[in-house]
């Protein structure tokens, strides 16, 4: 015979149900994910949070590199429109030649510093750095960590919810700048190692369907190993980033997939002859 539930058991099963009901599938990889942001209400304070940025670093003035990254940021976009349908996207080249950095926010805006070309110098590999920034955006990891914030604040996901009703306009420029680190050096946000592994795995995908050489990733990689390489303080691409052999191995094994896409978005209806 079935017992009736307890009544302290109802909260519980609410909350289960709203949890449920707050997954989301992060595309290429399917994790399910905890989402209980607005996405509407995260893409609009992140739009406020690079507009500040934009304020505090000049602009570069060099245009073949602002044109390559409109070039390569297009591209990505294009694949991803699925998976960020209301992006307003925005690339934007800072002159910051000390910073080995980039970073993309959640309604498409994204900010490359001009140290990051040390590294990433080819439309290849500026696109395996792009892509996984991307990638963090539209896998909504921000949108997951604020979640896990709000319930940790509320105590149970009922409460967050609750929490997030009332308090979608609370979510401020200021947290979002809090989360990606100091306004001032747009430190690279800290996500945990499966975060980071999910974007590159996810992000070699994109390059790869955007017509990128996924290989390129490790050139990147390599270089940036030995850039960091006897570096008192590594530079911000690497340091909240998992060990880069770690992160090589991983891309490695993510390649035969990566290149059979490459392949594919290789094959055009008309051939073109190469002279
Ligand atoms: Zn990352």
């Amino acid at each position: 015979m079935l017992k009736p539930f307890p009544p302290a058991a109802f909260p519980s099963l609410l909350a289960l149900g709203v949890l449920l009901s707050s997954c989301y599938q992060v595309p290429v990889t399917g994790r399910k994910a905890l989402d209980l942001t607005s996405d509407t209400e995260l893409a609009k304070v992140s739009a406020a949070a690079f507009d500040e940025v934009k304020s505090k670093h000049s602009r570069s003035k060099d245009q073949a590199r602002i044109d390559q990254l409109q070039r390569v940021g297009g591209k990505i976009a294009k694949v991803v429109f699925w998976d960020m349908p209301n992006a307003d996207w925005e690339f934007v080249v800072f002159d910051e030649p000390k910073q080995i950095n980039a970073f993309a926010m959640a309604g498409g805006k994204v900010g490359v510093f001009s140290g990051l070309f040390k590294i990433a110098n080819t439309d290849d590999e500026l696109a395996a750095v792009i892509a996984h920034e991307i990638a963090h955006v539209t896998a909504r990891h921000v949108h997951e960590r604020l979640s896990q914030e709000m319930l940790a604040e509320a105590g149970n996901v009922v409460g967050a919810v609750g929490l997030m009703g009332v308090g979608a306009g609370s979510l401020t420029t200021s947290t979002i700048m809090g989360l990606y680190g100091s306004s001032a050096s747009m430190q690279m946000l800290a996500y945990d190692r499966a975060k980071e592994k999910e974007a590159d795995y996810i992000g070699i995908m994109y390059a790869a369907r955007a017509g990128y050489n996924p290989e390129a990733a490790l050139t990147v990689m390599e270089r940036l190993e030995a850039e960091t390489a006897g570096t008192p303080s590594p530079p911000v691409f690497a340091s909240t980033h998992p060990p880069t052999s770690e992160r090589i191995t991983e891309i490695q094994a993510a390649l035969p997939k990566a290149l059979e896409l490459y392949q594919k978005s290789a094959i055009k209806p008309a051939p073109t002859v190469l002279k």
